[in-house]
């Protein structure tokens, strides 16, 4: 199974993808995606209802803003994922992801000019996958200190499009060797993941500061 690790709908602020079009899209390409909006599970329930027919998988996930005694700290990002938490502050959030059985990962954890998660060394041992290849990385420099943080802590390597703009979807790929979900999550608790894809043009982020001002519309 080949999957999109990070993707957004128009539930977050700063995304224009209708779950009408993730789930077009990801048909058009033969993938699956997990959805992982800013702070909020709001498109999981209307994809889980649009997908069934078109036979693609939708892990609900979420990315999410933590803070440290109101210090922000950075992205962290969760995948079958039940329910928000309720705590957003580090460690608690972390606990409650885990109590829900779902995965912790970092997104773009070494990406200067977005925010990665600061204190990576602090979550390490709980991280169940790094996000080794990110499309929005500006520099290539950063994907590959991720993807070597990941071998030399042997934490399992996943790749993410980020996608907010429908051209974006499936820029980056996770291939799995198993063909339902349950055999995705063991997968990633394996390690035993292949992941490949391309950057996204760097005009993306001009697109995503214009949504985030409202003037671009859902699409
Ligand atoms: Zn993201």
């Amino acid at each position: 199974m080949k999957f999109d690790l990070h993707v957004h709908s128009c539930y977050s602020r700063d995304a224009v993808n209708k779950p009408e079009t993730l789930i077009r899209r990801a048909k058009e390409l033969g993938i699956n995606i997990a959805i992982t909006d800013h702070n909020t599970t709001a498109a999981y329930p209307k994809l889980k209802k649009i997908s069934k027919k078109s036979g693609v998988s939708v892990i609900p996930g979420m990315e999410m803003d933590i803070y440290s005694e109101g210090k922000y700290l950075g992205e962290l990002s969760a995948l079958f994922l039940q329910e928000a938490p309720k705590a957003n502050e580090f460690p608690a959030i972390v606990d409650e992801i885990k109590k829900q059985d779902a995965l912790l990962y970092a997104p773009h954890p070494f990406d200067v000019f977005r925010s990665g998660f600061r204190e990576l060394g602090t979550v390490a041992k709980k991280l169940d996958a790094l996000e080794a290849f990110n499309s929005r990385c500006y520099f290539s420099g950063f994907n590959r200190k991720a993807e070597a943080y990941a071998d030399a802590h042997k934490i399992c390597k996943i790749a993410g499009s980020d996608a907010h703009f429908p051209q974006e979807i499936g820029k980056a790929i996770t291939e799995f060797n198993c063909d339902n979900l349950e055999g995705v999550r063991k997968a990633i608790k394996k390690r035993n993941t292949r992941i490949y894809g391309e950057k996204s043009s760097p005009i993306v982020h001009f697109y995503t500061f214009l949504r985030k001002r409202k003037l671009l519309k859902e699409a």
